[in-house]
């Protein structure tokens, strides 16, 4: 049995995550790579808060494509930008702080 190192209840009883959740700053942006490849990338989620890689596996199974979760964000192959929001609120973030950017960068 794991417990969770912030409230000391089992991992199964815990929602400090679910809380976290409500607290999270998402931005979702494109981002073109080598060979014309392109990503959607989710950024602002706390990593010290959320685990990334399991929301990673989470997303890339719902919108069926690859992607991997490295530093503080999360990659997906392909333009998710259309879907993500939805995905994301069904596991849990609130709509109204996730900010789906139209241009191709951060900037
Ligand atoms: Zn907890």
């Amino acid at each position: 049995m794991t417990v969770c190192p912030t409230c000391g209840l089992p991992k199964e009883l815990c929602v400090c995550e679910s809380i976290a959740k409500e607290t999270q700053k998402i931005t979702v942006y494109m981002e073109k790579k080598k060979f014309g490849k392109k990503y959607t990338v989710i950024e602002g989620i706390d990593k010290k808060e959320i685990n990334l890689n399991q929301l990673a596996k989470k997303l890339k199974a719902k919108l069926a494509c690859g992607g991997t979760a490295k530093d503080n964000v999360i990659e997906l192959q392909g333009d998710h930008r259309s879907k993500v929001k939805s995905v994301l609120v069904e596991l849990g973030f609130p709509a109204d702080n996730i900010e789906i950017r139209e241009g191709m960068s951060r900037t």
